[in-house]
């Protein structure tokens, strides 16, 4: 599929922001891109138009039935002032994954990826120099057919919108603390977990506030079905270095399958680390934390790359992981990942998607 992106430049572009003032996701580029689909016609009308508000009929399938699905990806400025990206066809696959999963049409993974080229490529000017900033893009789906009937959708629109963010580590990187979460759950095996949906955020935003309440900053989700297994902490994948193993859930189907997660799996493996994808119980990590074993803890995504996990609450009980200090493999892992995504390590795994 090759289709044409049709750009209409807007006519007031905005003021760039400061460096050190971005936050997460509150300010938008100039543009966007946008097209539409419809049953028998295929995706069409490919468009880099002004960035503003759509009109959106009110009987719309994402209203009501929660036919939405995204991605999250960043474009990086490198020391030599060019810009690239992360496995960006990774994202493409993974949200064709997700629109399987939610009857919503799929795109050409190439074309997902040219779109993305093509809009960072315009609004490049947006993408930030300062240390550790970068521009956030969000390609995202919805159902979008104009009535109640309860049905697979005939009608979807895909967006891309783009944000300059700022450092995630203001203050470098301080380890959170995080407690195991065992009312609510995220997703079920058969559910929508490995999917990037929108309705697993809305379902996991209680659970988080209820966390905020009491003082922490992430929940740890166990399984949805006999509450034991250790599953993702927050919107992040998680990783325990117990002894000399690296353990992470194994993708049962009710986990996200993470860009980062696959990437720190690949990097440790390829340095000679014992990596395990498995289960692991709470009980198992309540042991490790008792008798030491436990020496690391740290989740992984886009945002954060790796996020060090200082505490861990389980029930009454708060145990310390290594001092409430990062740890070595945690420091390895942000250091060469953000490594290879600011140009400034060599991308030895070919990761790196260089933008035109
Ligand atoms: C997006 C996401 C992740 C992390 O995926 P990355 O591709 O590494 O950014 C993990 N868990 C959930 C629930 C997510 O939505």
């Amino acid at each position: 599929m090759d289709m044409e992106i049709k750009i209409t430049k807007t006519a007031n572009p905005k003021a760039k922001p400061d460096p050190d003032t971005l936050g997460f996701g509150q300010i938008f580029t100039d543009h966007m891109f946008m097209m539409e689909y419809d049953e028998g016609k295929g995706w069409h009308d490919a468009r880099i138009v002004p960035f503003g508000e759509i009109s959106v009929h009110p009987a719309s399938t994402v209203f009501h039935y929660g036919a939405e699905i995204f991605e999250g990806l960043k474009a990086y400025r490198t020391p030599e002032g060019n810009i690239q990206m992360f496995r960006p066809i990774e994202n493409a696959r993974r949200m064709n994954n997700s629109a399987e999963r939610m009857c919503l049409p799929t795109i050409d993974e190439d074309f997902f990826v040219k779109a993305l080229d093509t809009l960072v490529s315009l609004e490049r000017d947006w993408v930030p120099s300062a240390p550790n900033t970068s521009l956030y893009l969000r390609p995202f789906m919805f159902g979008n057919d104009p009535f109640l009937g309860v049905h697979t959708v005939k009608s979807a629109v895909f967006m891309i919108i783009a944000s300059p963010v700022g450092s995630y580590y203001k203050e470098g990187l301080n380890p959170v603390s995080i407690m195991v979460e065992t009312e609510d759950v995220r997703a079920v095996r058969g559910g929508t977990g490995y999917a990037k949906c929108g309705g697993n955020y809305g379902a996991s935003f209680r659970a988080g506030k209820k966390a905020e309440e009491k003082g922490y900053s992430q929940v740890l989700w166990l399984d949805g079905v006999e509450r034991k297994y250790v599953e993702e902490v927050g919107a992040m994948n998680v990783m325990f270095m117990i002894g000399d193993e690296v353990v992470t859930p194994a993708l049962t189907g009710s986990i996200l399958p993470g860009i980062t997660r696959k990437s720190c799996i690949e990097l440790l493996k390829s340095r000679g680390y014992n990596v395990s994808e498995r289960l692991l119980s709470v009980d198992e990590l309540k042991a490790a934390c008792a008798s030491g074993a436990l020496r690391e803890a740290w989740g992984c995504g886009t945002a954060a790359v790796v996020s060090p996990i200082g505490h861990l609450v389980i029930g009454d009980d708060v145990y310390t992981i290594n001092n409430n200090e990062i740890g070595k493999v945690t420091q390895e892992l942000y250091d060469t990942l953000t490594g290879i995504q600011w140009g400034t390590e060599k991308d030895e795994f070919g990761w790196v998607y260089k933008v035109k």
